[in-house]
């Protein structure tokens, strides 16, 4: 994945649109599936407002064995239905191996989180999908060892990576991670691959989102993935760091200049 053997930027296909190149993609939605009504209401809020991908986790894996696991199949089934209602290709999170070829009949972008990025059978399996993936930096990875799980997935013969920093865990507590925009800046260099920032994972703090946001686009991102929700009290994960409709029609606001730029 090295720019000294591929100078020119990727771009890696999501559904009929892309990431990479001159437009700054926003990828939105809520951080799990919960119900047809919860999604397809906020993947319609955000389509109108400017978002190209719709997030949302079928398959959770949460610090807590007890906390909402997500809803599995029915879950991805309802992603299809709100990208065929809509025309917004999505983007999911694939926990096992096993899963891979199901959830490839599903989604458009398979999700490697960041508790999984060392999962080399797994990188291996995304790798063998042909499907484009979205690869999250591990919690506590180097820059080197996020870059060589990338080339897991591209030595089986996939080149459709995005890289996403989401936040790397430090002594700091006030915040849920550290969101390392340094890492942005130096993968841009070293690697022809998107490279996407997850600030609602990197912040953990909703009010923090908008201005990491264009923190990312400032630094050369080629965009972003957040977390949004119409009722993020009643969220069943991550409410606390959802962006409510208000505050996602702000952040595309605020966004315009590079979302524009196509
Ligand atoms: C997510 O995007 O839903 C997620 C769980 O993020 P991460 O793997 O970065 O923690
Ligand atoms: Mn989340």
């Amino acid at each position: 994945v090295s720019r000294e053997l591929h100078p020119h930027d990727t771009q890696v296909p999501l559904g009929n649109t892309q990431i990479g190149g001159e437009r700054f993609a926003v990828i939105a939605g809520p951080c799990s599936v919960e119900s047809r009504e919860q999604l397809l209401a906020v993947a319609e809020m955000v389509k109108a407002k400017g978002a190209i991908g719709l997030r949302g986790g079928a398959f959770k894996p949460r610090t807590s064995p007890y906390a909402f696991q997500g809803l599995g199949l029915e879950g991805l089934k309802l992603l299809k239905e709100a990208n065929d209602q809509l025309g917004l290709p999505t983007v999911s999170e694939v926990i096992s191996p096993e899963d891979v070829p199901m959830m490839a009949q599903y989604v458009d972008m398979l999700q490697i989180g960041a508790r999984n990025m060392y999962n080399y059978r797994l990188l291996e399996a995304v790798g063998q999908s042909g499907k484009p993936v979205m690869l999250k930096r591990g919690l506590s990875a180097t820059i080197e060892e996020f870059l060589l799980a990338a080339e897991y997935i591209v030595a089986q013969g996939n080149p459709q990576v995005v890289l996403c920093e989401r936040g790397i865990r430090t002594f700091e507590t006030a915040t849920r991670n550290t969101l390392d925009l340094n890492a942005v800046a130096l993968l841009k260099q070293k690697t022809h691959l998107p490279v996407v920032v997850d600030p609602s994972h990197g912040t953990g703090i909703r009010e923090l989102v908008i201005p990491l946001s264009r923190a990312a686009a400032a630094v050369g991102a080629d965009g972003i993935i957040v977390e949004a929700h119409l009722n993020p009290k009643e969220a069943l994960s991550d409410g606390h760091q959802a962006l409510t409709e208000d505050l996602f029609e702000q952040l595309m606001r605020e966004l315009a200049p590079f979302v524009a730029a196509a």
